[in-house]
Order: structure tokens, then sequence, then C-alpha cells
């Protein structure tokens, strides 16, 4: 997925804007990469519509190629798609809240039911495990080694007794001994059939539980949606657990459950270790599937100083006011941004800089503060005053340490800056260039 999305990126570099013609190509890179991955149809086209229709009219913010707005467009959209925030699990009110878990056979139901609890006990919580799974007597060898592992009860009636009584007698022993979270496993089949439904719709009705959550394989791919839909219909499910996370290259199964059942994933494992559960996170998740961290908080930084800084920013360089003052803070902002070696990995096609350069990069910034820190606030206000006057220069040079000429140089790069800027800011507006002269 993450290669297929690159060659849509790579198609952008050298636009000036996003349009209609120029993201038809990349927009197709993007439903081919997700169809890859796995994801079905109608979600795919929902998600390219949805997507074209905001690039287009996102227009320039200022310091940020097309290319890289689209990555984060994308990003936005596949978090949207995910359920946007992280669903938290709901705990009863009183009582032990009760966790069933659902699955088809082998997806690490059983896994999860440990991962669980010790996932709880860290918050403190008290556990116990019932074990539900009534046809192989293995199945409860491996709960109660589990259990043991992690260090909470285990509840086991044998394999003669319905799982419902099961259920219903764990839960009783959970009341009696003031357990918080009470989690019951249960048996899956190969494939889904009627008596598997059957069954959980009877440990449902006994248990009455806070909490069904589905667990699906990652691996399955675009099935997952499916299952999660089937289950959601037949029982009535509150959430997912997305497991073998650790596995799955392709990510499509975490993309379309929720949009396809309108249930979000709660949990993901990424392991086979008891550590190995956590909360589902759609940024974090669409950040992985991008691999473009970087870029992507790059752009967010960039919108949000747009933000605050435009207006204000536009007003002084439209009367030629930008100063040193505001020199320094944009200089302040970009390190706030990281170091300037940090930005300028972050933008794509720029990471051939050599090291050195950076490091000379970096020693420039450091000479200017130097430099404007030697100027009286005057000065820094009004430019023009430094450039008026060789003794003032003289001076400023002194206290700064400076060479004379270094401070010549950096009163020149303001000026220039002024210029640079009423051009970009003529463009931004959709304006005409304004003419060069002031
Ligand atoms: P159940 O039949 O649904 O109860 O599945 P189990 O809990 O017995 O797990 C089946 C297999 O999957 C076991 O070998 C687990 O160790 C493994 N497994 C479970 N969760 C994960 C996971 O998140 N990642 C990986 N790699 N393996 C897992
Ligand atoms: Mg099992």
């Amino acid at each position: 997925l993450t290669t297929g999305l690159e060659s849509a990126w790579n198609k952008l570099k050298g636009e000036e804007v996003l349009t209609k013609d120029n993201i038809a190509e990349p927009m197709r890179d993007i439903r081919r990469a997700l169809l890859e991955a796995d994801v079905s149809l109608p979600v795919v086209r929902r998600f390219v519509q949805s997507v074209s229709d905001q690039a287009v009219g996102v227009g320039v913010v200022r310091g940020v190629k097309p290319d890289q707005q689209l990555v984060k467009i994308v990003y936005d959209e596949l978090i949207k798609l995910m359920g946007g925030e992280v669903s938290e699990l709901t705990f009863a009110k009183s009582g032990p809240t009760v966790i069933l878990l659902a699955g088809l056979q082998g997806v690490g139901k059983t896994t999860v039911c440990a991962k669980l609890a010790s996932y709880f006990k860290k918050q403190g919580k008290s556990c116990m495990l019932v074990a539900g799974d009534v046809y192989r007597p293995a199945a409860i060898d491996q709960l109660t080694i589990l259990g043991k592992q992690v260090n909470v009860p285990v509840y086991t009636a044998g394999t003669d007794v319905k799982p419902s009584d099961i259920a219903k007698q764990g839960f009783e022993e959970a009341k009696k001994k003031n357990i918080d979270v009470v989690i019951v496993d249960t048996a899956g089949r190969l494939q889904i059939d009627k008596a598997m439904m059957d069954e959980l719709k009877d440990v449902k009705r006994v248990l009455n539980p806070t909490e069904v959550l589905l667990v699906v394989d990652a691996m399955t791919g675009q099935e997952a949606a499916a299952l999660v839909t089937t289950f959601n219909l037949e029982i009535g499910i509150t959430g997912a657990i997305l497991t073998k996370l650790d596995g799955d290259s392709r990510g499509g199964a975490a993309l379309s459950v929720k949009e396809v059942s309108g249930k979000p994933i709660k949990l993901v494992g990424r392991g086979e270790r008891m550590e190995d559960l956590e909360p589902f996170y759609p940024d974090r998740m669409a950040g992985r599937i991008l691999g473009m961290g970087d870029v992507l908080s790059f752009v967010e930084k960039a919108q949000e100083m747009q933000q605050e800084e435009a207006e204000d920013l536009q007003k002084k360089i439209m009367s030629a006011k930008f100063d040193f003052n505001d020199f320094l803070k944009q200089t302040r902002t970009v390190a706030k941004m990281g170091s300037v070696s940090r930005v300028i990995g972050m933008i794509p096609g720029m990471a051939k800089v050599t090291p050195a350069q950076i490091r000379e990069a970096e020693k420039n910034l450091q000479n200017m503060e130097v430099i404007i820190e030697a100027m009286t606030p005057e000065e820094r206000e009004k430019p023009e005053l430094l450039a008026e006057s060789p003794i003032k220069r003289k001076r400023v040079a002194k206290d700064s340490g400076k060479t004379e000429q270094q401070v010549s140089q950096l009163i020149a790069q303001l000026f220039q800056m002024r210029v640079r800027m009423k051009k970009l800011m003529g463009v931004m507006e959709g304006g005409s260039l304004p003419t060069l002269s002031n």
C-alpha cells in the first residue's frame, strides 16, 4: 500500500496547486493501492471521491507542496474511514463488567482473553477468565495455562456443561469475589455456522455482557469486514479486536471494518506475547499505512502556522513592514518545527542534502539570531536605519562578534525577503504579481 501511494505523490512533484486534472492520475494510483490492500470496492469508491473533492478545493498553504497536501488529505480521510477517534471499552456501572469474546477458530480469542486480563490488571482492575469453549479439553487447558501466566483466576467447569451455564456460574463466582472484569472465552468454528451463532446468542442472553467483541484475524483482509457485519447482524456486537496485525502487511482489514459494519475496532493484537494488545488508534494506523509521519506533522504544523500568523504577516508584508522581529519569529518557528536538519529531511526530494550542508544551515541560523539580538529594538523595527548607517552596522557587528560583512548580508537578506514574500502573497491571493519596485 505504501509503495502504491508513493507513486501517487511522485506524480505531483513540480505542480503548483492541486487541480482536477493533475490529481486524476495520482487518484488512480491511490485507488489501485487501496484495492490491492484488500479494501472493498464500494469503500474505495467513496474514499477516492471524497479525497478528490477536497483536494481540488484546498488552495495553497504557504510552504507546503501539493503532493504533501494530498498526503495530508488522504491521511485525514483514512482516519475518518477508520472511525476517527479511539473507541474506548465500556465498563458496567455496577457489578462486574462482562466481556464476551466471539470469533472463528484460530483467530486468537483465547490469547486475547489473557491479554485483556493482563491489560486490565495494569489499570488496577481485578479479572477472571471463564472457559466457555467446551469442545476441546485442550482449549480449557490453554486458558488455564495463560491465566496462570498473567496471574488471574480461571473459572472452568469441564466439557460436559453447556457454555451458557458455565458463563452464568462464572459470572456468579466473580460477583461473589468482587471481581471487576469477567472475560468469557467461547468456541470458534472454521466457518460461520448456525450452531455457533445459537450458542453465542444463548451465552449473550444469560450474561447480558457490557461488551461483545468479535475477534478477527487481520490476515483475512476485507473478509474481516464481512465477518464483523455478519456477527453484528446475528448476535449484536459492540466492536472488534483485530489480531495478528504484526503479520499483516496490507492493512486492508483495519480500513474497511468500521465503514462496512458500522462497528469500531477497539483493540489490536500485534504479537503472541501478553503485552501485545493495545487500543486501536485510527491516526497511528493511518500514519503507518502512509509511512509518512514526518510529512504529515510538517503539513499540520505549516497549516497551524498559516492560520495563526498569516493575517498578521500579510498585513506587514503588504505594507512592507516585515522587520527583524518578524524575521526572528519566523526563524524560531522553523526551529520549533524541529531543527533545520529535520525540517529539510521532512521535505520529500530534499533528502539528498549532505550533513555538512545541514550543519552549515544551522550555523547560519544561529549567526542570524546573534546578530539580530545585537540590534536595538528600534533598529529591529526599522531595518532602514541600519541600511543607511555604516556606523550602526559596525556597532552591531562588534556587539554580536560577527563581521560587518555578515551584518550587511543579513540586512540585504531581509530586504530580499520582503520582496519575495510580497510576491508570494500576490500569488496566494490569486491576484497578479505586484510590481517589484518599492
Ligand atoms: P482461538 O482459537 O481463537 O482461541 O485462537 P488462539 O488464541 O488459540 O490463537 C491461535 C494462534 O494464534 C496461537 O498460536 C496464538 O499464539 C496466535 N496468535 C494470537 N494472537 C496473535 C497475534 O496478535 N499475533 C500473532 N503473531 N499471533 C497471534
Ligand atoms: Mg480458543
